[in-house]
């Protein structure tokens, strides 16, 4: 049983609306639990529909606010808030860790990582730019112009309670877009403690809004229908996503899907062994395996595979479960009850068909379950074709490259693969041949602000970070004069 939890840091827990705090118009909450202890933590304001309307109202009242910062004046803004997110670290992971579950540790990464992306903006802040072309008959001058997209509402999941809204305001404020963040509704508070440091960082009334809420559908799909905020940025899964592109349909809006994956992680035969383990490692139980990038399934040569399952059983098979907050934790609890329903169902699936245990297996534990090794898995598993979200490591085997390219690339979905080879031109063959956003060679993580974080297929539309991240968050317009 997991030790007392620490108290929790002192935070918001009303709606941020046009630069005032504010309960729910109908005046409701809902409690926001502990995934380790199952014990409410607090409760934070319910938004309905007409919280909501106020919030992408109070957003576009901003507009003219941002719209009259200067380059510097906005990347100082987000250098004030990267600042504070350091300082601010302790607090800043003790609470992601109280919502979410992770443990400290990563809590900690995840706080550095989110900081990374107000710095990254603040410098693209500085870098928008435009360009001045002749016509090809040389009669007309083109002046290219970026600007800002206008009011954004801006969706988060669970996963990554501060990295995900970060991702997501930084872009936004260096492009000069207000907006209003929605948090999921598993962990909302991160993000009022982040709206706060960004309030008091000096961002103008409204610039960021904040509007959490146990009715997702109702609050961003008022939103959505008042045709106020002219891009949805959404991070989450591939079924809501659907459902929102539809909506966003009507209003012709800009949208950024991050959604599901279903990660391979390709090991040649031609491997270095314990970098492919930790690599391994990492891409499956970062987040204990919740991660839209975490390696889904395991494609490994057949020469190698013994040897590989067995280092990776074993190092799996010795991590430590626990909360988040306890010395030495590895693994935390999945998110909530659904979340452990899914581990299992997907286990007794892959069990019926003849799967085999080399790690873990056991039964879960409240919200706790055992990091767990599979080996002999066949075609047709479920859990080799949905996105696994735990610390669940399927592994496959291969004879020929086409062989695990083609399972690699024989999904939906194409977020990210990971390889390990020692082969320059087999590892530059894979990257051309695998069929995802991003492809990690020889590395168990790609995340990075300075990299365009991103999906095709049903993984999703545009890109977060690096050069291409601002563009999400700028129109762009030309005017034509006489040469
Ligand atoms: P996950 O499976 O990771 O929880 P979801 O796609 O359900 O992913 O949730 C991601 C975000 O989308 C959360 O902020 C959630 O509140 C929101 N969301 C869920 N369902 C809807 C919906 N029908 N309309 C709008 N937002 C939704």
């Amino acid at each position: 049983t997991p030790a007392l939890a620490p108290q929790l840091p002192a935070i918001p827990s009303t709606l941020l609306v046009g630069g005032r705090w504010r309960p729910a118009v109908g005046g409701a909450t809902f409690p926001v639990d502990n995934p380790a202890t199952g014990e409410t933590l607090i409760e934070v304001a319910d938004a309905d529909a007409q919280d909501a309307l106020d919030a992408i109202r109070a957003a576009c009242d901003a507009q003219p606010a941002l719209a009259v910062l200067s380059p510097a004046r906005r990347a100082s803004l987000l250098r004030r808030v990267e600042a504070a997110l350091r300082e601010r670290e302790d607090e800043l992971a003790l609470l992601i860790t109280l919502e979410m579950g992770k443990p400290i540790i990563e809590s900690r990464g995840e706080v550095a990582y989110a900081a990374d992306f107000f710095g990254w903006f603040a410098d693209e802040a500085l870098r928008i730019g435009g360009d001045y072309r002749l016509s090809p008959s040389g009669l007309t001058r083109i002046l290219v112009q970026h600007r800002s997209v206008g009011p954004c509402l801006l969706v988060t999941p669970w996963n990554f309670p501060l990295a995900m809204g970060a991702r997501k305001i930084a872009p936004a404020l260096a492009a000069g877009c207000p907006s209003v963040l929605k948090p999921a509704e598993q962990t909302p508070l991160t993000s009022l403690l982040l709206a706060r440091i960004i309030e008091e960082a000096g961002a103008p009334a409204g610039a960021v809004n904040v509007v959490t809420t146990s009715r997702p559908a109702a609050a961003v799909g008022a939103v959505i229908r008042s045709g106020l905020a002219r891009k949805l940025s959404f991070t989450g899964s591939t079924e809501v996503g659907k459902l929102l592109l539809a909506q966003c349909s009507a209003h012709v809006m800009r949208t950024s899907m991050e959604l599901g994956g279903n990660a391979p992680f390709i090991v040649c035969e031609d491997a270095d062994l314990d970098a492919a383990v930790e690599g391994a490692l990492l891409a499956k139980m970062r987040n204990g395996g919740q991660a839209c990038t975490a390696a889904n399934r395991f494609i490994v040569a057949e020469r190698l595979a013994r040897e590989f399952t067995s280092r990776l059983a074993g190092r799996m098979g010795e991590m430590t479960v626990a909360a988040g907050w306890q010395d030495g934790a590895e693994v935390g609890p999945l998110i909530d009850d659904a979340a452990v329903a899914k581990f299992e169902r997907l286990m007794a699936d892959a069990l019926d068909r003849g799967a085999v245990i080399e790690a873990g297996g056991g039964p879960a534990n409240g919200r706790f379950v055992e990091p767990t090794v599979l080996s002999n898995v066949v075609p047709g598993t479920a859990l080799l074709e949905e996105e696994i979200f735990g610390p669940l490591a399927p592994i496959t085997t291969f004879r020929e490259e086409a062989e695990a390219v083609s399972a690699a690339n024989g999904t939906p979905y194409g977020l990210v693969s990971y390889v390990y080879t020692r082969d320059l031109q087999r590892a530059l063959h894979m990257v051309d041949n695998l069929a995802s956003g991003m492809v990690g060679v020889n590395v168990g993580v790609v995340s990075n602000a300075a990299a365009p974080f991103g999906g095709i297929k049903q993984s999703g539309l545009g890109r977060e970070g690096g050069l291409e991240g601002i563009a999400e968050y700028l129109d762009t317009t030309y005017a034509a004069l006489p040469a």
